[in-house]
């Protein structure tokens, strides 16, 4: 992984490359930013820059043998940890080790990812993967052998929160008592989740939230959509690159949404009870990710039809089919129904995280609806 593959965050490399030209290169550092947003990805560029052979003002080669090595993510110095759980891939006491196959196979297919993309690649459920005390003894070996060839071994933890108390104690030793030419990667999402003896002993490197602009600029690098959708999506994403991903590869992510939206809505307005029940048990089937991916989608719609309104079309971020939609379906949304609406779907939203039966939250939802969208300016 190259820096230039990472999606935003100029400062965070520009920095990262600047402490190693100094010298000022941590033992032990923890890479800390929301799913989504890069942090392993970083973590990784990082690695393969401070081995690289020749690495230049804003990068690694990519092509000397370390590089190479790194690309493939199969270099003897390169020591991943990351939580595992019982699952199809491994039976009985599960470790990163163990798993080092599917964990090979899951970096080189996906570039961006969450925890739940893993638990899936394993085939593990609903358990919880965790690091355990077999994963600290592998670390602990792992760092006693001698570098085969690399400038600096890399132990790159990732989940640092999923160690278990075991784990994390011994951890907390190596922590302490710096190994020579080994450097400790940590990956984590949420400093809380983790013990403060660990915070203490590791220099914090911080990502922050991705810009929509960065992750529209990212989807047209390395997906090649439209620059109207890309906006769109990166719009709907929040900061979470995994999160675009997956809404331009589903085919029934965004452009669907357009669809379903407009239907819904017409439906409200005529208030066509049997269609709309129709509708109801269309979105149930969908399941609660979706439903709630559509209602944050909904409304971004109505917040668009008060900018149409109330500022100027040119500031509408919309692709083409909303915006043919947005200029008739305006009109029906303004200072009289815009407060009830977002606090309808607001609290629709709140009701489907909470585990609420998405059709009755759904149908009461559209039954007010039908009112607010006949509703006098
Ligand atoms: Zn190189």
């Amino acid at each position: 992984m190259q820096f230039k593959n990472i999606v935003g965050h100029k400062k965070v490399k520009k920095h990262l490359i600047e402490s190693v030209k100094s010298n000022r290169i941590s033992h032990a550092q923890l890479f800390l930013g929301g799913e989504g947003n890069g942090n392993f990805q970083m973590a990784l560029a990082y690695a393969q820059y401070v081995n690289c052979e020749a690495p230049n003002e804003t990068d690694s080669c990519g092509t000397c043998s370390s590089c190479i090595k790194y690309e493939n993510i199969q270099h003897p110095d390169l020591n991943f940890f990351y939580p595992s759980a019982i699952g199809t891939a491994v039976k009985t006491q599960p470790t990163s080790r163990k798993l080092s196959k599917e964990w090979i196979e899951f970096l080189k297919c996906n570039e961006y990812f969450e925890m739940k993309d893993w638990v899936d690649h394993i085939g593990a459920g609903q358990k919880l993967a965790i690091i355990n005390k077999y994963d600290s003894e592998d670390i602990i070996k792992s760092i006693s052998l001698k570098n085969f060839e690399s400038k600096y071994k890399i132990v790159l933890i990732w989940w640092p929160e999923r160690m278990n108390i075991e784990c994390s104690n011994k951890i907390l030793k190596v922590l302490e008592e710096p190994t020579p030419n080994t450097l400790f990667l940590l990956v984590g999402h949420h400093t809380d989740e983790l013990l403060t003896t660990i915070l203490s002993r590791v220099q914090i490197i911080k990502l922050g939230s991705l810009q929509p602009s960065e992750i529209k600029e990212g989807l047209i690098d390395k997906e090649g959509i439209p620059e109207d959708l890309a906006d769109s999506i990166a719009n709907l994403s929040n900061g979470n690159f995994t999160r675009a991903l997956e809404l331009v590869r589903q085919p029934d992510g965004d452009e669907l949404f357009i669809d379903s939206f407009q239907t819904w809505m017409r439906l409200c307005y005529t208030v066509d009870y049997l269609k709309l029940e129709n509708w109801v048990d269309h979105i149930h089937k969908l399941g609660r990710i979706k439903q709630k991916d559509f209602l944050e989608y909904g409304l971004r719609i109505f917040r668009e039809c008060m900018i149409y309104n109330y500022a100027s079309p040119s500031l509408n971020r919309l692709h083409q089919k909303e915006a043919r939609f947005n200029e008739k379906f305006s009109k029906f949304i303004h200072g009289g129904n815009i407060l009830p609406i977002i606090s309808l779907f607001e609290h629709t939203h709140t009701s489907i995280l909470r585990n609420a039966y998405a059709k009755l939250a759904f149908m009461n939802l559209s039954l007010k609806m039908c009112n607010l969208l006949k509703s006098k300016p």
